[in-house]
C-alpha cells in the first residue's frame, strides 16, 4: 500500500503516457480498457524501447565477435540485471529469460520435476490455480505416477489454510502456489505457505503473474524457490517471462531444451551444459522483449509499486460499491479491501459472453468466460464469469462507464424478458 506521504496516482496524467488508451472504437467511443488481467498496454517509454532495439542495438547475442553484437548482449545482460533488482534477487544467475509464465512453470515442470519427482510422491497446489500452474503438474504426475493434492478455497474465497496440517507432508514434494488469483483477486500468505511448506522439505513455486505487476516483490521475503512471471502484463512486450530460481537449485538442474547457446561444449558423444543463466536459454532468447521489460520495470518504478496497488484499491473499492447497487450483479471474489484490482462477477439470466460483447458495444473493453480456471470455476458452481480488472492507468469515470454499461444491459433484459413473457 502507498504510504501517507506518498502522492495518488494521478491516473489522467498517466494515460497520456499509453498511446493506444487515445483508441475511438465503434465509431465514437473511447476505449475503456478493463482486461488488464489478460494483458496490458504499454507506454511510450516502452514502446521506444523496443524501437530503439531494432534501429540502433539489435543483433544476435552471445554469439558475435563484432561491435552490434556486443552492444546487443550488455543490454540483454543489463536487463537481466534489472529484473535479478526487481525481484530482490541473489545474483543474475538466478534470473532465467522464457517466453512467459507459462513457460517458466513448464521449465520447473520438466527440469525439476522429472529429477526430483517419483511416484508416491505429492503435488499440492490450489483451487484457485491458473492452467499455467495446473496442466504442467497434471503432465508431470501422468510422466512419474505422483498424486496431485489441492488447497481448498473457503466462503470467503481465501486459501484455507488449516488444511494444510494434513495436506502437507514427508511425500509433499512441490507446492505451487498463485500469489494473487486471477479470478478472484485474492492475495494469498506466500511467506507463511513457504515457511510451513519447507518445514516438509517440499519446494515451492510461485506464479506470480498476477502479483508482480501490481505490487512489489522480494523473493528473499517470500525465500521461495521458483517464482514464474510474464512482461506482457506489467507493460512489457510479450513473448518475455521471467524464471527466478534458488541458484542452488538451478545448479542441479539439468537443461530443459538443447541447441544453441546453452552448451560449454559438444562433440560427437555428447554436451556439456553451459553454466547459468544460459544453460536454460536455448536458443536465441527473447532480446527485444527483454529489452522492452527492463524499460517496462523503470516505469513501474519510477510510479511506485505501492501507488499503483493503492490507486488499484480505490477503483476496486468503487467498483465493488458501485456494482453492489445492481440487482443484477453478483460479485465473486473477496473482500475489496485486501484484494488485488480484480473484479469477478455474473449477471443474473445474462451469458457472460453477451455481457462482454454488450459492454463492448459501449466501448468497454473486460474479459467472459473461465479465464483458464476451469476447476475454480466448477468449484464455484459456475460455467464462465465476467472481470474487469485495473491497471494505473484507470479512472473512477471508467468504473462509471462498466456500471452504466451493466445498467444498460439489466434494462435491455428487463424489456427483453417482459417481450419475452407476452
Ligand atoms: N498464471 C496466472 C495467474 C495468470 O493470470 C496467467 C495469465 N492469464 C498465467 C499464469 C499465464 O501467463 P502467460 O499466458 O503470460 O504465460
Amino acid at each position: 500500500m502507498a504510504t501517507a506521504t506518498e502522492t495518488p496516482i494521478d491516473a489522467e496524467k498517466i494515460r497520456r503516457d499509453f498511446p493506444i488508451l487515445e483508441t475511438i472504437i465503434h465509431g465514437d467511443k473511447r476505449l475503456v480498457y478493463l482486461d488488464n488481467a489478460a494483458t496490458t498496454q504499454r507506454p511510450q517509454a516502452v514502446i521506444q524501447a523496443v524501437v530503439d532495439a531494432y534501429e540502433k542495438h539489435y543483433a544476435n547475442v552471445h554469439r558475435g565477435i563484432h561491435w552490434l553484437s556486443e552492444q546487443s548482449t550488455n543490454l540483454y545482460e543489463e536487463a537481466r540485471v534489472r529484473v535479478q533488482q526487481f525481484l530482490g534477487a541473489s545474483s543474475p544467475h538466478e534470473i532465467i529469460f522464457t517466453t512467459g509464465a507459462t513457460a517458466s512453470i513448464n521449465l520447473v515442470a520438466r527440469s525439476w520435476g522429472d529429477v526430483n519427482v517419483k511416484a508416491g510422491d505429492e503435488i499440492l497446489l490450489t483451487e484457485m490455480e491458473h492452467h499455467s500452474n495446473i496442466v504442467p503438474w497434471q503432465q508431470l504426475a501422468e510422466r512419474t505416477g505422483a498424486t496431485i493434492k489441492w488447497i481448498p478455497i473457503t466462503e470467503t474465497m481465501q486459501l484455507d489454510l488449516a488444511s494444510l496440517e494434513h495436506l502437507l507432508s514427508s511425500r509433499t514434494k512441490l507446492v505451487a502456489i498463485t500469489a494473487v488469483s486471477n479470478v478472484l483477486g485474492t492475495i494469498n500468505p506466500v511467506a507463511e505457505i513457504v515457511k510451513r511448506a519447507h518445514a516438509y522439505g517440499a519446494i515451492v513455486l510461485v506464479d506470480a503473474a498476477q502479483s508482480a505487476p501490481h505490487e512489489a516483490t522480494d523473493v528473499q521475503q517470500w525465500n521461495a524457490d521458483f517464482v514464474a512471471f510474464s512482461g506482457h502484463k506489467m507493460m512489457g512486450p510479450s513473448g518475455v517471462g521471467i524464471l527466478y530460481g534458488r541458484e542452488s537449485l538451478l545448479e542441479a538442474m539439468p537443461p530443459f531444451m538443447g541447441g544453441g547457446s546453452m552448451i560449454r561444449r559438444v562433440t560427437l558423444e555428447g554436451f556439456e551444459p553451459a553454466d547459468l543463466p544460459d544453460k536454460f536459454e536455448a536458443g536465441t532468447p527473447p532480446i527485444v522483449p527483454a529489452l522492452g521489460l527492463r524499460a517496462a520495470i523503470d516505469y513501474l518504478e519510477q510510479v511506485g509499486l505501492s501507488r499503483v496497488a493503492a490507486h488499484e484499491r480505490v477503483l476496486t473499492r468503487y467498483a465493488h460499491q458501485r456494482m453492489s447497487q445492481l440487482d443484477s450483479v453478483t460479485l465473486i471474489g473477496s473482500d475489496p479491501e485486501i484484494k488485488s484490482g480484480i473484479v469477478t462477477f455474473v449477471m443474473n439470466d445474462v451469458h457472460a459472453h453477451d455481457v462482454a460483447s454488450r459492454l463492448d458495444s459501449v466501448g468497454v473493453a473486460i474479459r467472459a468466460g473461465h479465464h483458464c480456471a476451469m476447476p475454480l470455476h466448477k468449484k464455484l458452481g459456475l460455467v464462465a464469469t465476467n472481470r474487469a480488472s485495473f491497471y494505473l492507468y484507470n479512472t473512477l469515470e471508467e468504473v462509471d462507464a462498466l456500471v452504466a454499461g451493466l445498467a444498460q444491459i439489466h434494462e435491455w433484459r428487463a424489456t427483453h424478458r417482459g417481450r419475452r413473457r407476452t
